[in-house]
């Protein structure tokens, strides 16, 4: 990450929730109460449903709380019915671009499609949040080369100035909304295996750049250890984000991080 950015990052994911705007309003509001205006090394970031997103820009008006998007199309424009273009959600305020997630995936999103869209964020100067992760873990460690082949394919042709936009998430699918999580010892584990990655193929300056996250039944009881343990820069995280208190609170354990582990 840059010098000048936020140590961590916390980012919400909503997916299809909640049901209703007045739903959504009304956890919007209850989590902007509850992290408050105060400056903070930990950056907050909401990627609520796309219809959402006009509204949640208005009542987040403070730049507290930046929003994200959990898709976009890589084209700018033209017949491709039900998606939006980067443009679009940045008209609504979004900063935050959530690419190549799981669920995704496993509705048939393509590397290719990943490529693309990552190729467009980027330039845009919008901050791509790439998912990675494996489906389910091996005794042969062969969930490492499936994470590589997902990260090689997403970064093909990413120019090293582009860096300071890019967030690696590892999300593994098999602890996505399951109660499982990976220890802080398998998140550390493959922390280091993406900075390696990224070090091949940037070079070392990389590390300071991109920030890595850990994504997959993150909640208030584990955030801390992944966090002092897995030395993650932060979360991704779903069902905990659709309680204001939990999501809050995490932030929060996020914010006491960073005060007692100066860098
Ligand atoms: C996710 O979907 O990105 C996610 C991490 O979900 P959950 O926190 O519910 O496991």
């Amino acid at each position: 990450m840059s010098n000048t950015a936020p140590k961590l990052l916390v980012m919400g994911n909503w997916k299809m929730n909640p049901p209703t705007i007045g739903s959504a309003k009304e956890l919007m509001l209850d989590i902007r109460k509850g992290i408050g205006r105060h400056k903070s090394e930990v950056e907050v970031v909401v990627a609520p449903p796309t219809v959402y997103l006009p509204e949640m820009e208005r009542i987040t008006p403070s730049q507290r709380i930046l929003l994200g998007a959990q898709d976009v199309h890589s084209e700018k424009s033209g017949p491709h019915t039900g998606e939006v273009s980067l443009s679009m959600l940045e008209s609504v305020g979004v900063s935050h671009i959530i690419i190549g997630h799981s669920e995704r995936r496993a509705a048939g999103e393509t590397d290719l499609e990943i490529y693309k869209n990552v190729q467009t964020v980027l330039k845009g100067k919008a901050v791509a949040v790439v998912c990675v992760g494996e489906t389910h873990r091996d005794a042969h460690g062969n969930y490492f080369g499936v994470v590589e082949a997902q990260l090689r394919a997403a970064l093909r042709d990413v120019k090293p100035m582009w860096l300071k936009y890019l967030t690696i998430a590892y999300e593994p699918v098999w602890a996505i909304g399951t109660g499982e999580t990976a220890t802080p010892e398998d998140a550390h584990e493959m922390r280091l295996f993406i900075q390696k990655i990224l070090m091949d193929r940037f070079g070392r300056s990389a590390l300071k750049k991109v920030r890595i996250l850990y994504g997959g039944s993150v909640k208030p009881q584990n955030a801390e250890a992944l966090l002092q343990e897995g030395e993650v820069d932060g979360f991704l995280i779903g069902g905990a984000s659709l309680k204001a208190k939990d999501f809050t609170e995490i932030v929060k354990i996020g914010e006491r991080y960073v005060k007692n582990n100066p860098s």
